[in-house]
């Protein structure tokens, strides 16, 4: 299946209207999803234990793990001071089962020194993606990092790496030769740029705003750095074969949070959730 495909399925699924007091959400919600909603004015929302941001202009995110159940809540409350809970359907997914061969031996099965250097890089990893900016950069929606690449991975599926089964694959691969420049998915700011990770070799983490990161990685030359303010399309490195990798292919990984979320997923209903407003 061809990525320009779900673009343009994407493109036609305008979110639903419902009464002014209601949250607008996109229709047909599934796992791995993420969620752009909007909210009237001054609308308190919370999911999964966090409270949500919501900007001046409504809008508002969140995340549907790959594994969510069949329909999750949010809890609503308004300037009134009343509170409801909105049920919200989310369609179940099949994942596959996908067998890699011939990884570097250290990132699959690692010796205790390695494993507690992998410990300190996840933890940087996952302060980068804890960041909780105003920005909205999410809202002009989503290109892929690299053109015309055949997709090698997809979202979700479980892994089994020489032999040894490790969690879920939790982005997108796109097959295309090491040197390949690698665009910026959207607008952002480099939250983490290190050319030398164990698991993800050259990474580069970007802040989308409202908890929403794009990680790309495997990459053989990194041309940005963290703290860099970056445009949409931006070339901000090289492709590789660097990390836990069997061959040269760009991984997109996306997260609301520390909630993985599929990009295959992203695209214009993100842009169309902004235009259709608030009345
Ligand atoms: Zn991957």
């Amino acid at each position: 299946m061809k990525f320009h495909i779900w673009i343009l399925a994407a493109l036609f699924s305008v979110p639903a209207f419902a009464a002014q007091q209601d949250l607008q959400l996109p229709p047909n919600l599934q796992q791995g999803q993420l969620v752009v909603g909007h909210a009237p004015r001054g609308v308190k929302i919370e999911y999964g234990g966090r409270r949500l941001r919501v900007g001046d202009d409504g809008v508002f995110v969140f995340g549907i793990d790959r594994d969510a159940p069949p329909q999750i809540k949010l809890h609503v409350r308004y300037s009134n001071g009343k509170g409801r809970d909105q049920l919200v359907a989310v369609a179940k997914r099949e994942y596959h089962i996908e067998r890699i061969e011939g990884l570097p031996q250290k990132t699959v099965k690692p010796d205790p020194e390695t494993a507690k250097k992998i410990r300190a890089e996840l933890a940087r990893v996952s302060e980068a993606k804890h960041r909780d900016d105003a920005r909205e950069d999410f809202l002009a929606g989503f290109r892929l990092p690299v053109e015309d690449a055949r997709i090698s991975g997809v979202f979700g599926s479980q892994r089994i790496d020489n032999g040894v089964p490790q969690s879920p694959h939790a982005g997108l691969d796109m097959a295309v030769p090491t040197g390949t420049p690698v665009h910026a998915p959207a607008a952002g700011v480099v939250s983490l740029a290190d050319p030398d990770m164990i698991l993800t070799g050259g990474t580069v983490l970007i802040d989308h705003g409202y908890g929403l990161s794009s990680a790309l990685i495997h990459m053989s030359r990194l041309d940005v750095k963290t703290g860099d303010r970056i445009a949409a399309g931006q070339v901000i490195g090289l492709s590789g074969a660097t990390g836990r990798a069997s061959g040269p292919h760009v991984h997109w990984g996306f997260s609301w949070f520390d909630v993985r979320l599929d990009p295959a997923l992203l695209s214009k209903p993100v842009a169309a959730a902004n235009e259709s407003g608030d009345p």
